[in-house]
């Protein structure tokens, strides 16, 4: 069996440092790792829509955000087909053959609805299009037949809704569809960074976010203001390092040549987290160490972020050749799944 990947985000603002610790520094890693036969990144607009259909223009002008801040961070358009969801009207076609497997009471119980329903605010007037998205994205999966998705935590109980209607078909019209698995981040603290204000998850629709875009100066300003340990209040006071953004920032990004460089006087992360704990470390000196390890991480990223976004037509061309290809492949899926659920008459 082909070794294929489906990841991608949705187009409802910038990627932030959540999203690369998450999943866009292993999909480069994968990309690089030669172990795939296919990897497909998707910009999902027709689901960023789901929520956001009163506001198309934003959702518009973060295709092109979304497909920099990819291109930005090493995804290789020649290695990895990068491709926008509402250009592929197949997809569109399987979520509808899909519907019939889920009920609604089973997608009113995904702990990832629930969380989102919650975030956004809904109170009851939930559009169809949001609480069906799960369905609409098994055929995402489904269409480009991938066996792996990396994703971030958050997503597990969509991807445990997609094995349940894969398996679904294939006992109701015979084996057709992969079942797929998730691939989490191995490092426990990317698996859902916090927000620079302590909530739980750094979320686009939040605004805690550090973005691969931001300037030197406004990742310094985020991280100065970011919110600690609320009872570590004079510096001889014990800290929690456990629930402390920075510190879980550090884990998500620190390295053992960072403190060579920057803070010579810890020998790891370990040391300095100790020192926070037993007290006596304030806060500011942390916050300049992670302000220093984050420039070192971001600069390049930023760097060629700009140079490409001198040149959008290019970009587009991209977003519009990998759109093509995946068309393709998902009509050829397609085609299987009709003929599986004998809807087939004219072949
Ligand atoms: P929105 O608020 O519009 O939902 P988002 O910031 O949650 O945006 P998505 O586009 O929904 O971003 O998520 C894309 C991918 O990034 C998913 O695989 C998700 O799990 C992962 N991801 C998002 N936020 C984080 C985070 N804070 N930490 C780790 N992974 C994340
Ligand atoms: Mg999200």
């Amino acid at each position: 069996m082909k070794k294929i990947i489906l990841t991608g985000d949705r187009p409802t603002g910038r990627l932030h440092i959540g999203h690369y610790v998450g999943s866009l520094r292993s999909r480069v890693e994968l990309q690089e790792s030669g172990a795939y036969d296919e990897i497909n990144i998707m910009i999902a607009d027709a689901q960023a829509l789901t929520d956001n259909f009163d506001n198309p223009d934003k959702v518009r002008a973060n295709i092109l955000e979304v497909a920099l801040d990819y291109l930005a961070c090493g995804i290789a358009p020649e290695k990895a087909t990068i491709l926008i969801q509402s250009q592929i009207p197949e997809l569109t076609e399987l979520t509808f053959y899909y519907m019939n497997l889920v009920t609604l009471s089973r997608l009113e119980r995904n702990p990832t609805v629930k969380a989102e329903l919650k975030l956004r605010n809904f109170e009851g007037n939930i559009p169809m299009g949001f609480l069906t998205y799960p369905v609409s994205q098994t055929a995402d999966i489904t269409a480009f037949r991938a066996d792996t998705v990396p994703v971030g935590e958050d997503q597990l109980p969509m991807l445990e809704q997609a094995r349940e209607i894969v398996r679904s078909f294939n006992a109701l019209y015979g084996e057709t569809l992969v079942e797929p698995k998730a691939l989490l981040a191995q490092n426990k603290a990317c698996l859902r960074l916090p927000g620079t204000d302590g909530k739980a998850k750094m979320s686009k629709s939040l605004g805690n976010c550090i973005y691969l875009a931001d300037s030197a100066d406004e990742i310094r300003q985020k991280i100065m203001s970011m919110y600690t340990d609320p009872n570590h209040i004079q510096v001889s006071d014990p800290g929690n390092t456990r629930d402390n953004p920075v510190f879980l920032y550090l884990d998500a990004f620190s390295s053992p040549a960072h403190f060579e460089r920057y803070l010579p006087e810890y020998a790891s992360l370990d040391e300095l987290k100790a020192h926070y704990e037993r007290g006596g470390l304030g806060d500011v000196k942390v916050k300049k160490f992670l302000n220093n390890v984050l420039q070192e991480v971001l600069a390049p990223i930023r760097e060629k972020r700009e140079k490409l976004a001198k040149d959008p037509g290019t970009v587009m061309a991209i977003l519009k050749k990998g759109s093509e290809k995946a068309r393709e492949t998902a009509a050829a899926t397609l085609s299987d799944v009709k003929r599986a659920m004998k809807i087939d008459y004219f072949a």
